[in-house]
């Protein structure tokens, strides 16, 4: 950068996010277990939407999203003008950053939360803090005791990435007692629906003023590569954050693909069901094997191994079998890998490979 030009505070100070990995060399098809994508891919009928969507791609697309959130509004039982859709939950979550945090005010997140917490503070020039966690788990007290008058923003995933753990709903409830009403607590709800029995937090969104959910079409829907996240707040919020999002942030596609798969629910039925199902085959399989894991309330396992030399041993014989998992240690985690809940046949290969890889060890 030549010095004439200036580039806003704690911009210089964000690594560049890093993704799920996606190939192996020489291997022409590996199975793809490093980004939590659904096994099963997506509705049928998304598909058969993003195909129709395509016919007119001439047209502008809507700038309300008025179908979309209609739809979701009917699948969650929520009031749609509370809703906003973005390019990802992403989108949203960087939209609450740039709206309520800037120079000066502190973003609040924990120890092992996902890692673009941290670039969507530095983004919006705003100072991260970071609460430690307990035994891979959110400590609503550690957090509380990090809350000052700086705080605007905290940023919860639940259930968390890379670890599946979760707060009940009684802890969640705690937390939001303690957050000052001139902060906002974000619930990423990302895995929400893969917690059986947990609305995401939208119960506390339409009993307080400054709680907000997000969610996503990118994990249970199998829509990570049409981008489209969505968020719930109190009509306020989704006032300022309609202020500063692009007016047409959201393809014709996108939203087409969106509205078929939220309203195929027997779909995401199957999916839950079948997740359900791997997830106990996969945290029991590996306990058996001797690798420990906390139990998952999303769609992957965080595998532990003794450490991490024997983690990285374990990912170069996954590799050479073909399978692609998710080292942790940028998350805090070097003696670990994030497997991704597969089809049945996916989790028998994982655990035949890491059933060797042990017997070779
Ligand atoms: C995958 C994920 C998201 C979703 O991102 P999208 O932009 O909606 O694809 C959000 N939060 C967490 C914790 C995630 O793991």
């Amino acid at each position: 950068m030549t010095t004439a030009i200036r580039v806003q505070p704690g911009i210089m100070d964000i690594a560049l996010y890093q993704g799920g990995a996606s190939q192996i060399d020489g291997q022409a098809d590996p199975l793809k277990l490093s980004s939590n994508e659904n096994p099963f891919g997506a509705s049928p009928k998304a598909a058969e939407a993003v195909a129709d969507a395509a016919l007119k791609l001439h047209r502008y697309p809507s700038t309300d999203h008025a179908r979309l959130r209609q739809s979701i509004a009917e699948v969650h039982g929520l009031a749609p003008e509370r809703i906003i859709c973005g390019v990802g939950s992403d989108e949203i979550l960087t939209l609450l950053a740039m709206a309520f945090a800037g120079p000066g005010d502190e973003v609040l997140y924990t120890e092992h939360g996902f890692s673009l917490y941290r670039i969507f503070a530095l983004s919006a020039g705003a100072t991260p803090v970071v609460a430690p966690e307990t035994d891979r788990r959110v400590d609503v007290d550690a957090l509380i005791a990090k809350i000052t008058q700086a705080t605007r923003l905290i940023y919860i995933a639940n259930p968390a990435n890379p670890t599946g753990t979760a707060l009940d709903r009684v802890e969640l409830t705690r937390l939001a007692d303690a957050v000052p009403e001139n902060c906002l607590l974000v619930l990423d709800g990302a895995y929400a629906e893969f917690f059986d029995g947990y609305d995401g937090g939208a119960s506390l969104v339409t009993a307080r003023a400054n709680v907000v959910m997000t969610r996503t079409f990118s994990k249970l829907y199998g829509l990570g590569g049409l981008r489209v996240g969505w968020g719930y707040a109190s009509r306020d919020i989704i006032d300022v954050l309609n202020r500063i999002r692009g007016p047409f942030n959201m393809s014709s596609v996108a939203l087409s693909g969106a509205e078929a798969a939220v309203n195929d629910r027997r779909f995401v039925e199957t999916c839950l069901t079948e997740n359900a199902e791997q997830r106990a085959r996969l945290v029991g399989g590996l306990r058996q094997l001797g690798i420990a894991c906390d139990d998952s309330q999303a769609n992957f396992v965080m595998a532990r191994f003794a450490d991490e030399d024997e983690a990285l041993a374990a990912d170069a014989h996954l590799k050479s079998v073909g399978i692609l998992v998710r080292l942790v240690k940028g998350y805090g985690f070097p003696e670990a890998l994030r497997i991704t809940v597969g089809r049945a046949e996916d989790v028998t290969r994982v655990l035949d490979a890491l059933a060797n890889f042990k017997g070779a060890a």
